[in-house]
C-alpha cells in the first residue's frame, strides 16, 4: 500500500477513498458469502455414521444419505438404540435410550462448523460429515 501517496490526498479525497474501500470490502464479503453458500449447497458433503468404530451405510436396507429424507433406528430398540432423522439435507438424533441424551440435545449436525460431530458415547455412535 503506497501510504505516502495517500498522505498527499486532501481530507475529502481521503474520505472518499475510505468510503470506497469500505464499500468494496462489503461487496467483496457479500459476494464471497453468496458464492460459498451456493457452492456448499451444490456440493454438500454426505454423512458418515459409525457404531463401535464400524461404519453403518444403511439401516434395514435404506441407505443413509443426506439426499434421502427419513428416520432410521440404529441399534436394537430392546437394548440400545438411536433414532436419527435426515431431513432437508440435514441430520440429527431425535431419540435414544442412552442415559445422558447428549446425542439428542446436539440438534442438527452443522455443516458450517468444522468437524462438527454428533456423539452418543454410551452407544459408541458417531455421526459426522464425510
Ligand atoms: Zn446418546
Amino acid at each position: 500500500m503506497p501510504t505516502n501517496k495517500k498522505e498527499k490526498l486532501s481530507g475529502s479525497q481521503n474520505k472518499k477513498l475510505e468510503t470506497f474501500a469500505t464499500l468494496a470490502l462489503i461487496v467483496f464479503a457479500l459476494i464471497s458469502y453468496l458464492i460459498s453458500t451456493f457452492l456448499i449447497k451444490k456440493d454438500r458433503r454426505n454423512i458418515s455414521v459409525f457404531v463401535n468404530g464400524v461404519q453403518i451405510t444403511e439401516v434395514n436396507g435404506n441407505k443413509l444419505d443426506l439426499n434421502l429424507p427419513g428416520t432410521y433406528t440404529i441399534g436394537d430398540p430392546n437394548t440400545e438404540y438411536n433414532v436419527i432423522e435426515i431431513n432437508d439435507h440435514r441430520v440429527r438424533c431425535i431419540d435414544a435410550n442412552c442415559p445422558d441424551k447428549i446425542c439428542v440435545s446436539h440438534g442438527y449436525l452443522n455443516p458450517d462448523i468444522d468437524n462438527d460431530i454428533i456423539v452418543c458415547a454410551p452407544h459408541k455412535l458417531l455421526i459426522q460429515y464425510q
